[in-house]
């Protein structure tokens, strides 16, 4: 914490040493994209999409979940896409999981917490089990959850397409993030339903 804390303190020689890169810190935002993605810390948009200030819309959850819609319900996931799209007119909307996922090793059961989290368990109950592969990744070479964690996103996908706003034109794009070897992968129905169908971006 100390070490994040003295970045902090030195945010603003940040910027000012370099203005061009953080010029959007102070405009009015306009994101090109409402990117959905896990809480994991691993995980760092910006760095994947080398995007600055100003260009990627963020909603970030245990496990990159997408409740379905419920009229009225007051909730982050359902209250953040609705201004991402009407508000800040974004077209794009990413789910993006990522390899060795906690959340969804949870929720195919390789990955239980050694203690007590009732509230995790309460989030992650109503979700479809995502289809497992039983190969041992160690044995096939595979990023830790790969199938589980592409069958997932593909479920939050299913779940995005319930929600009024998404008819108003906008695109929805599934993504793995490879954190092994820090590459994307992105669903294409073409090429195969379910994870058979993510290939290179
Ligand atoms: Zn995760």
């Amino acid at each position: 914490m100390h070490d994040l804390m003295t970045a902090a303190r030195r945010f603003p020689e940040t910027v000012s040493a370099d203005p061009q890169r953080w010029a959007r810190l102070s405009a009015p935002q306009e994101p090109e994209v409402l990117l959905v993605t896990c809480s994991d810390s691993r995980v760092v948009p910006a760095a994947v999409l080398d995007a600055g200030p100003g260009r990627v819309f963020e909603l970030r959850n245990a496990g990159a979940v997408v409740p379905p819609h419920v009229p009225g319900r007051a909730g982050a996931e359902q209250a953040t896409l609705e201004y991402a799209v009407r508000v800040l007119g974004i077209r794009d909307v990413v789910v993006m999981g990522h390899s060795g996922c906690g959340a969804v090793g949870a929720l195919v059961g390789r990955d239980v917490p050694a203690v007590e989290v009732p509230e995790v368990g309460a989030w992650l109950a109503p979700l479809p089990v995502p289809r497992d592969d039983d190969t041992p990744e160690r044995e096939s070479g595979a990023p830790p959850l790969a199938v589980a964690v592409q069958e997932h996103v593909l479920h939050q996908v299913a779940a995005l397409a319930t929600h009024p706003v998404v008819d108003e034109g906008v695109r929805v794009h599934a993504w793995f993030l490879d954190l092994t070897r820090g590459r994307v992968l992105r669903h294409d129905p073409a090429a195969g339903a379910g994870h058979e169908g993510f290939v290179a971006l």
